[in-house]
């Protein structure tokens, strides 16, 4: 167990495609989880996806309902809100995209203190597995959808910030050297 360094953008590990997991059920991706978890909820964030803690794995984790109005509730010590519902994704793959498209304020905890507008598709077909390496189907709408798109993203070395014009992302990236790559 150990709260990990997030890399921030723009970071090469971060562009990298992250490769399939041979075994989810492993104690290697179970102690990766745990990790991952600890560094989520400590940044606080909502989702986190391994390659940006430097690990080029298909694993991402998320926990949209702890963002449901709770950081109030975070007890600022410890960091940990009341309530966790941790999902974990391993190997994930979209089966279907709808056509309906949706917007939501986006940030990422590798882009600190940026949040943009990004359109996505408004829902998703999701395959994947969990922990004990069984394999799941379902369908995910509203800000999971959007969640889930961001995250697995980041297994394709793509940021939400490569939705934006260049000169927008230009303008991002400087300033996120200026203040983090010190
Ligand atoms: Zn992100």
């Amino acid at each position: 167990m150990a709260i990990r360094e997030i890399l921030i953008y723009p970071d090469d590990l971060l562009a990298q495609v992250a490769m399939p997991v041979a075994d989810p059920a492993s104690d290697e991706i179970k102690a990766l989880v745990q990790d991952m978890a600890d560094t989520m909820y400590n940044a606080p964030g909502v989702g986190l996806a391994a390659p940006q803690i430097g690990v080029s794995l298909r694993v991402a984790i998320t926990d949209t309902d702890w963002r449901s109005g709770r950081y109030d509730e975070i007890d600022e010590d410890k960091k940990v809100a009341p309530e966790r519902n941790l999902k974990v994704w391993i190997n994930p793959e979209f089966l279907w995209h709808s056509d309906a498209l949706q917007t939501f304020e986006e940030g990422c905890l590798s882009v600190p203190e940026i949040y943009e507008d990004i359109e996505r598709p408004a829902a998703v077909r999701l395959r994947w597995y969990d922990l004990q390496g069984v394999q799941h189907e379902k369908d995910f709408e509203d800000f999971l959808a959007v969640a889930l798109q961001h995250e697995f993203d980041h297994l394709d070395g793509k940021l939400f910030v490569d939705y934006l014009s260049p000169l927008k992302r230009k303008m991002i990236r400087k300033k996120l050297v200026k203040f983090y790559k010190k």
